[in-house]
């Protein structure tokens, strides 16, 4: 991370949850209805998943790739999140910033500390919740990328992450989608 501020031009909307709270459908939701906002590509160590498309839904990288970008302070906020490396390519979102556009994030409550210190006022946090952990737990199973190990393991940590949510602007409940989807627009046009 660099101490490089980032000068006030587009809007950085930072959405953060546990897997499984609906998160990556809301995102995707607001970039097919919203041109003026761009997502954040990030780099990962983490194996892509059967239907992840390289430099679409992340950059896959070796871990020594990895440490080279983060040796070149070539990442905005990097952090180890359940075992994986994932990091914000720098150069990407400064160019859709200096042209003016919004940029979403996916990142989780450590990249979202690290990017509040850089950004300040141009950055809006958004903690996203599922009704219930019972219905968290329901929506991992279902989604059934992930071994059942996997799952188990993002249970015990969704109770860790979802401690941060205070540290964020907005508590948004994804319990219907079209509900969220209409309060996270309101957000953006609040922020805007
Ligand atoms: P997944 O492996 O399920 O795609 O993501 C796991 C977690 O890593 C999610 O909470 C996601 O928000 C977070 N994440 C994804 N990309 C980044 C990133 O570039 N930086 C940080 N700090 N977290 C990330």
């Amino acid at each position: 991370m660099s101490d490089e501020n980032i000068p006030r031009r587009g809007l950085m909307l930072v959405l953060s949850s546990p897997s499984g709270a609906g998160k990556t459908t809301l995102s995707r939701r607001l970039l097919q209805s919203d041109p003026g906002i761009v997502m954040s590509v990030s780099a990962t160590t983490r194996a892509p998943r059967p239907n992840e498309i390289d430099g679409q839904d992340y950059f896959f990288v070796t871990p020594a790739k990895f440490d080279e970008m983060v040796a070149a302070n070539e990442f905005l906020e990097h952090a180890t999140v359940f075992g994986n490396m994932y990091g914000t390519p720098r150069g990407p979102v400064m160019a859709a910033l200096e042209a003016g556009k919004d940029v979403l994030f996916d990142i989780d409550w450590q990249g979202t500390q690290q990017l509040k210190q850089q950004a300040r006022d141009d950055m809006a946090s958004v903690f996203v919740v599922p009704p219930s952990k019972a219905e968290l737990e329901r929506r991992l199973r279902i989604r059934a990328q992930d071994s059942e190990a996997v799952v188990r393991e993002r249970m015990a940590k969704a109770n860790n992450e979802l401690s941060h949510w205070a540290e964020y602007d907005y508590l948004l409940m994804n319990d219907d989608i079209q509900h969220a989807m209409g309060k996270l627009e309101e957000i953006l046009r609040v922020e805007r």
